[in-house]
């Protein structure tokens, strides 16, 4: 059989042989680096067997970035923590350890419980088995025999997992520990050149909370050690930009156990709200759409056509009828109340396209595990909209809706990216009706050359999506915004337009919000600027120093006139020292901090922005500043 290698050339390999076989076949030192098989794209361990004809990549010690050869590094870790647990707790029962994006974790039922300080001792196990030399078999058994080896080494969860394993049951083993998995494994252990065991956590079994709690250890390892210490280093940034923290000491918003996953929004915190409802007020104007208000709770009857009563009612607060009333759903989406505005009339295809614009408060009962912060709420206000027209425009309005993104995430000096998400398998339309559809998104990505990814089967079943993506200065990817299409919510409402020929035809919706929401979107510029915002965001835009009390009078008339030409001032009469003061402002991220004693005046201000420099500035030239700086 051939197989056909990433430079295109094809490797004749006898019938059967494995991914390790065709590496051996193009040399030693590539059979000794390898860990892993790529074909067509997807993982498959080095001891499987390839089929003719198949596309295969063959991923070694050095490409330590790649996230499959990390995953594969990082579960065979995983296995070493659970033979490492056996060992040092015996007794212990063992569940599940897959690889997760930054690391693994593997979860434990512990004969007693154990505390962050047992990790050390652990690690070191999984060290000392590192020295000594792990080699992974894989050996491929029936339910039978698997089911009798977990309940002979008393591991129920196994067992359970046996029992409901579909296809093929794979056993791993290295050293005197054997676990059910499908794989893929590295060779032996010697890639792993760093591991860390970064934390504990609880977690349920299967992730029901009716289920047994079990003890989650996670941790991460990497390639080489420089890879685990930028990689701690990145965490570290994080931790110190974490938004939360930063809210708290920014005095922009808390959390109440009264209402989880729900901000209650502090004036400063709702200064940098506004900022950003005023661009998109202003952008909405600017770019054709139409502001709406619609109702927050509706009879579940609405529910049901849309659809959300049988595929969303889990995340959605229901407020049951009493006095033999109907039951209401407290909104989760606007797209409902935009398709009743839709349909409030007769509409001509000269009206099309009606974009229709609302950032409504929005409730999901997301599970309490979930809740992150403002990036995971159950209160959450989209900047949503919902665009109504033929199939015709729809890629002029997926167009102006990138301009648009590109324009808002450049605000923040963040470029998009994107995923395009193409017709699953169970969907709604016709194949020319997608066809069309998703023609219609690629191209606009490719007219803006913006970066994206296809996601082959991962739309939704009423159209193609695509799904915006930003960076942030720690070179993480949030995902933001999103643009979908949809053929079918305008069918569910029974929505026409009449058309040219004097017929009536159904328009098409597109559903976008591009910063996503604002909840999350602030969280992420939180984090992105470190507290430090640019001088149109900051909540304190300047801070008025009174070097002494008979400074004070000036002091406030400085403040007042910075206020009066629409700037965020503030004085601090405090009976500190100046000193004290300028260091406070430092700590609050302040912009400008303007020090006003016996030398100055409007003449001469002495002004002394954020991060370093003090300069001296005539009031106009301060205010001359303030605007070119804030300018949209
Ligand atoms: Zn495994
Ligand atoms: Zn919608």
């Amino acid at each position: 059989m051939k197989v056909v290698l990433p430079d295109s050339s094809e490797l004749e390999l006898p019938d059967g042989a494995s991914g390790l076989d065709a590496a051996r076949a193009i040399g030693p030192k590539l059979a000794e680096q390898a860990v892993l098989a790529r074909v067509d794209g997807a993982t498959r361990d080095l001891r499987l067997p390839l089929a003719d004809g198949e596309r295969i990549q063959l991923l070694t010690t050095r490409d330590t970035q790649d996230s499959d050869a990390l995953a594969v590094l990082r579960h065979s870790t995983a296995h070493l923590l659970a033979e490492a647990v056996l060992r040092l707790h015996p007794g212990v029962k063992i569940a599940i350890g897959p690889p997760i994006a930054e690391g693994f974790y593997y979860d434990f039922e512990f004969p007693e419980p154990i505390s962050e300080a047992d990790l050390e001792s652990i690690e070191e196990e999984i060290r000392r088995e590192i020295t000594e030399g792990r080699s992974w078999t894989r050996e491929e058994i029936s339910r039978e025999d698997a089911l009798a080896r977990f309940a002979a080494e008393e591991q129920p969860y196994k067992a359970e997992l046996a029992r409901e394993a579909e296809g093929t049951i794979s056993l791993y083993t290295q050293g005197d520990f054997t676990d059910l998995c499908r794989g893929p494994h590295l060779q032996d252990s010697s890639p792993i050149r760093a591991l860390k065991l970064t934390s504990l956590a609880g977690a349920y079994w299967r992730g029901d909370e009716k289920n047994t709690q079990l003890t989650r250890i996670y941790g991460t390892a990497f390639y080489s050690q420089t890879d685990l210490d930028a990689h701690l280093e990145r965490l570290e940034q994080a931790r110190a930009r974490d938004h939360r923290r930063l809210g708290m000491q920014l005095d922009l918003f808390h959390f109440d156990e009264h209402s989880p996953g729900s901000p209650l929004w502090h004036p400063k915190g709702m200064t940098i709200y506004n900022e950003l409802e005023a661009v998109r007020r202003r952008e909405n104007a600017k770019r054709g759409y139409l502001e709406v208000k619609t109702p927050l709770i509706y009879d579940k009857a609405l529910w049901i056509t849309s659809g959300h009563w049988e595929k969303f009612r889990e995340n959605m607060f229901l407020i049951p009828g009493d006095r033999d009333e109907q039951t209401y759903g407290i909104k989760p989406m606007n797209c409902p109340g935009h398709m009743l505005l839709y349909g409030s009339r007769l509409r001509s295809y000269r009206e099309l396209p009606i974009r229709y614009a609302e950032a409504a408060p929005l409730h999901r009962n997301e599970l309490a595990g979930t809740l992150h912060g403002l990036t995971r709420v159950r209160y959450v206000t989209q900047d949503d909209a919902h665009i109504f027209c033929t199939e015709n425009q729809v890629a002029a309005e997926v167009d102006a809706a990138i301009d648009y993104v590109r324009y808002l995430y450049g605000l923040f000096g963040m470029e998009p990216h994107a995923e395009l998400s193409t017709r699953p398998d169970n969907r709604l339309g016709s194949d020319e009706q997608w066809d069309r559809a998703e023609a219609a998104l690629q191209s606009a990505l490719d007219r803006h050359g913006m970066m994206y990814v296809i996601g082959e089967g991962e739309g939704t079943f009423y159209g193609p999506k695509i799904d915006l993506h930003m960076t942030d200065v720690l070179d993480r990817s949030w995902q933001m915004g999103t643009i979908q299409y949809d053929m079918q919510m305008p069918e569910r409402f029974g929505l026409t337009y009449m058309g040219a020929d004097n017929t009536e035809h159904m328009p098409i919706v597109i559903h976008r919000a591009l910063f996503g929401s604002f909840e999350r979107f602030i969280g992420i510029l939180v984090e992105h600027y470190a507290g430090d915002f640019p001088l149109w965001l900051a909540p304190v835009q300047a801070r008025v120093l009174p070097v002494g009390e008979a400074h004070r009078e000036q002091g406030r008339g400085l403040r007042d006139r910075l206020t009066a030409e629409g700037f965020r001032a503030e004085t601090d009469e405090r009976d500190e020292t100046l000193g004290k003061r300028i260091r406070d402002a430092e700590l609050e991220k302040v912009p400008f901090v303007i020090v006003y004693g016996d030398r100055e005046s409007d003449e001469a201000l002495a002004v002394r922005k954020h991060g370093g420099g003090q300069s001296t500035l005539s009031l106009d030239g301060l205010l001359e500043r303030f605007r070119e700086l804030t300018e949209p």
